[in-house]
């Protein structure tokens, strides 16, 4: 069985900002015969709900920017994520929430720090370690428009 690791609020867990989730049920369809391994760095590192945050350029590189005290909140979702792929080292497969700072694939928004948009097909902090490891990733979005595991595209 094809390990599959996964945003959990795709799978319905109230953990975006603002303790909603984003339940796909022709996402859950597709990938109904793989092992789901969910994942949530910023309800693990902040709680839900939590204030928003965006990737900055910054001098230092992309941070993930508090909106609400303008922190640096990159720390804690860096450390989650090199835990979570150290943990689980077999994934064959991760799957990202659209256009999430933390979870993007090739979705996420970099703004500067005048919040001018520069670019909004980047990778959020989680799925940059992903593609670091070689492992094949891909925005939910993108994954369903493919028609699920046969057609993914290894990045
Ligand atoms: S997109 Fe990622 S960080 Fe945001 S709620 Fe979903 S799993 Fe958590």
């Amino acid at each position: 069985m094809k390990k599959v690791a996964i945003s959990a609020c795709l799978l319905g867990e109230k953990c975006r900002y603002d303790a909603t989730d984003n339940h796909n049920d022709v996402l859950l369809e597709k990938l109904k015969d793989a092992e789901l391994i969910p994942f949530c760095p910023e309800d693990h590192a902040f709680g839900s709900p939590r204030p928003t945050m965006d990737l900055i350029k910054t001098e230092t590189g992309v941070r993930a920017i508090s909106n609400e005290t303008g922190q640096d909140l990159s720390g804690p979702v860096e450390a989650y994520a090199k835990d979570f792929f150290d943990t689980h080292t077999d994934i064959d497969l991760f799957i990202g929430k659209d256009r999430s700072p933390s979870c993007g694939v090739c979705s996420a928004r970099v703004y500067s720090e005048a919040k001018v948009l520069l670019s909004e097909n980047e990778a959020g902090l989680m799925a940059k370690e992903a593609k670091k490891r070689g492992i094949g990733s891909i925005d939910a979005e993108a994954y369903i428009a493919r028609g699920g595991f046969t057609h993914h595209v290894k990045l």
